[in-house]
């Protein structure tokens, strides 16, 4: 297996060099070949063997698989090598751009501010993936924004616009699987909500089965 990856270390920056690096030395241990600072820019038709980087390096033997309409039903033998283009999503705001110049940013995601008003519009709310946030795109977001936002809009219906509440953040939780037994775990909780504390707790508690408990900006490289 191999994983084309633009930067030079896996995930992104969010994460710390420790874990980035930790998780690296255990997928490298496992046969796992780590392509970095590199790109891969078109996709070979299905069952073509083989693959050219954007800076030319060869992966000879990649039996690249670009869509797979159901994973679950692929047979293992269809592909020794599957890739999956994981670049992130693209959000779908074209249609919000004529508000004006400030609603996007660069990459198309909606400026909001914290208290998640559109920044010229202020009883337009967005929440969810859509918004330009420093923070990594997860479901396990949403109470938090949807929080902020139904605070804001019943405070702004009644008639309370200048006691709106800001978004915080929310705690930046990850846990990467890699082979049937061993997991990569990373929670970084700078910023607790009283939401984010009853997730942490909840986590705290399953972590304890898995003989791992890690908090405060913390992370761990131990395998579990
Ligand atoms: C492979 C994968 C794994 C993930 N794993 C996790 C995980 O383990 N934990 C986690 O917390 N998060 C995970 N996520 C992220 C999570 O799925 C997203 O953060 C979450 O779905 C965002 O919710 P949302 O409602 O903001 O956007 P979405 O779920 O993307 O919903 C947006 C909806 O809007 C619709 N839409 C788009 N354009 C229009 C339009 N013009 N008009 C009407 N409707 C429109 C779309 O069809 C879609 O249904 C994962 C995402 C992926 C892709």
């Amino acid at each position: 297996m191999s994983i084309v990856q633009g930067d030079g270390q896996l995930l992104n920056s969010t994460y710390p060099s420790s874990l980035r690096q930790g998780l690296a030395t255990r997928l490298l241990a496992r046969g796992v070949n780590l392509v970095f600072n590199e790109y891969v820019d078109s996709f070979p038709e299905e069952g073509t063997v083989g693959l050219v980087t954007r800076k030319g390096t060869e992966i000879p033997d990649a039996d690249l698989v670009v869509r797979i309409p159901d994973p679950f039903t692929l047979h293992p033998a269809e592909s020794r090598i599957i890739q999956i283009s994981a670049r992130g999503s693209s959000p779908n705001t074209a249609f919000v751009a004529s508000l004006g110049s400030s609603t996007l940013s660069v990459s198309g995601f909606i400026n909001v501010k914290p208290t998640l008003q559109l920044v010229d519009y202020p009883r337009i709310f967005a929440a969810g993936d859509v918004i330009e946030w420093p923070e990594q795109k997860q479901a396990a977001k949403v109470a938090s924004h949807a929080g902020v936002v139904v605070r804001n809009v019943l405070n702004m219906l009644a008639g309370k616009s200048n006691a709106l509440v800001n978004y915080q953040g929310s705690a930046e939780l990850i846990i990467i699987t890699n082979g049937r037994v061993s997991r990569t775990c990373c929670l970084l909780c700078d910023v607790l909500t009283h939401a984010d504390r009853t997730v942490a707790c909840a986590i705290s508690r399953s972590w304890v089965g898995l003989r791992l408990a890690t908090f405060g900006r913390g992370c761990s490289n131990r395998e579990v």
